[in-house]
């Protein structure tokens, strides 16, 4: 049996929601983007939500709504996508890495203040995996050493805090429809903040710094006129992406509960295992289940997590890492960094993969996945 990855979860609507969009004509952001907007502030419970083409532009743009620029610092989990840090890069800003927590890969909030400076402008909390951060904490440290928390949700649609939506926590809440994650438009980001200013800057940037979209533009007497108020840049997205994006939206919460069922499933079978060691969720934390995280025990088993996944493919099961840790790159050791008091981030990097975990697996599909960690783990066990 073969079992991807991953494989996107695309009903007739929203086959049907594109196909109107391509019959009516209006291909780029327009009606159907803000109809998207709408729906999607409504449903995280954000004053304000702005469609761009990626969450990585809307990294980019939040943080110039955040005020970050030249020689700023950031402070970004070592063990995150390369966009969280890239977009700081941007702005000529310094990504401070900080490190994680062994049960949770989430960014240690004990390991903050430490990496504070008085350069420090913003923190970039990754709800990795779909899992929250421990926001009380990182918000608290924010309030008083008067910093910005630009939020990386870009796996996790849905999730809640303590009962509250991701969207409706930090300033800034960047989410992600790229292909594989937990809702898709292909691709396509979206912004959520409290801060209106915020919102119309970041609306003006998406759009070269134009202060009128063309589909506003269009309803007024002179549609050809408009201004340039600052440099921006082309962030939009598309009347297409958005159709699909309102159908996926309508279908998040279920999508999100088939994952959930998943992750019951492989916690049940794994519980107790020796040689595999259990992803954790804190109390109070609802994950949107982006990934399944897995740690294998390497003191456990005669092989390392590298021929762990060398195995699972050869059993037909498509695996992935999340992530590389970011001072492992070219890019970053030529910039200077060691991975320096980043011992977390080097335990789970050296035990840790991701397993399948989407909406429309089966039975069977789930079954072959722990059956096959269960497998590997009884040939290899010390
Ligand atoms: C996917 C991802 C991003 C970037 O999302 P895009 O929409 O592809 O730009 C940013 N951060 C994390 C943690 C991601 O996994």
């Amino acid at each position: 049996m073969q079992v991807p990855f991953h494989r996107p979860s695309i009903s007739a609507d929203e086959i049907r929601a594109v196909t109107d969009v391509l019959a009516a004509g209006w291909l780029t952001a327009g009606r159907k983007t803000a109809e998207f907007e709408t729906a999607f502030a409504d449903f995280v419970g954000a004053p304000h939500a702005v469609a761009v083409n990626s969450a990585t532009s809307a990294l980019h743009l939040a943080l110039v709504a955040a005020g970050v620029g030249r020689d700023d610092e950031v402070l970004v989990p070592a063990m995150t996508f390369a966009s969280t840090a890239g977009v700081v890069r941007y702005l000529g800003a310094r990504p401070v890495f900080v490190d994680i927590e062994r049960d949770t890969h989430l960014m240690d909030a004990g390991k903050l203040e430490e990496r504070i400076t008085d350069r420090t402008r913003a923190i970039i909390p990754v709800h990795y995996g779909g899992q929250p951060c421990d926001m009380d904490a990182i918000c608290g440290i924010a309030r008083s050493r008067g910093l910005h928390v630009v939020e990386d949700a870009a796996h996790s649609l849905p999730a809640r805090y303590r009962g509250r939506p991701i969207g409706s926590v930090g300033d800034y809440t960047c989410f992600s429809f790229y292909a594989t994650k937990t809702i898709t438009t292909g691709e396509g980001g979206m912004v959520c903040t409290v801060d209106g200013k915020g919102a119309a800057r970041i609306r003006r940037l998406r759009t070269h710094g134009i202060d009128r979209d063309a589909w506003s533009r269009l309803e007024s007497s002179r549609f050809w006129q408009y201004d340039v108020t600052e440099l921006g840049y082309k962030y939009n997205t598309t009347d297409i992406a958005a159709a699909m994006g309102i159908e996926q939206l309508k279908r998040a919460e279920s999508m999100r509960e088939a994952r959930q069922r998943i992750a019951e499933r492989y916690d049940a079978a794994f519980r107790g295992v020796q040689g595999l060691d259990l992803y954790v969720v804190r109390p109070g934390r609802e994950s949107a289940w982006h990934l399944y995280p897995l740690r294998i025990d390497p003191e456990g088993l005669t092989i390392g997590r590298d021929r762990f996944i060398e195995e699972l493919e050869g059993r037909g099961v498509g695996v992935s890492v999340h992530f590389i840790p970011l001072y492992e790159f070219t890019y970053y050791r030529g910039l200077g960094y060691d991975g320096a008091g980043c011992d977390g981030c080097r335990w789970v990097f050296e035990r840790t993969l991701s397993l399948p975990i989407w909406p429309d697996m089966g039975d069977g599909e789930i079954d072959h996945v722990a059956g096959s960690v269960l497998d590997i783990v009884k040939r290899y066990r010390k």
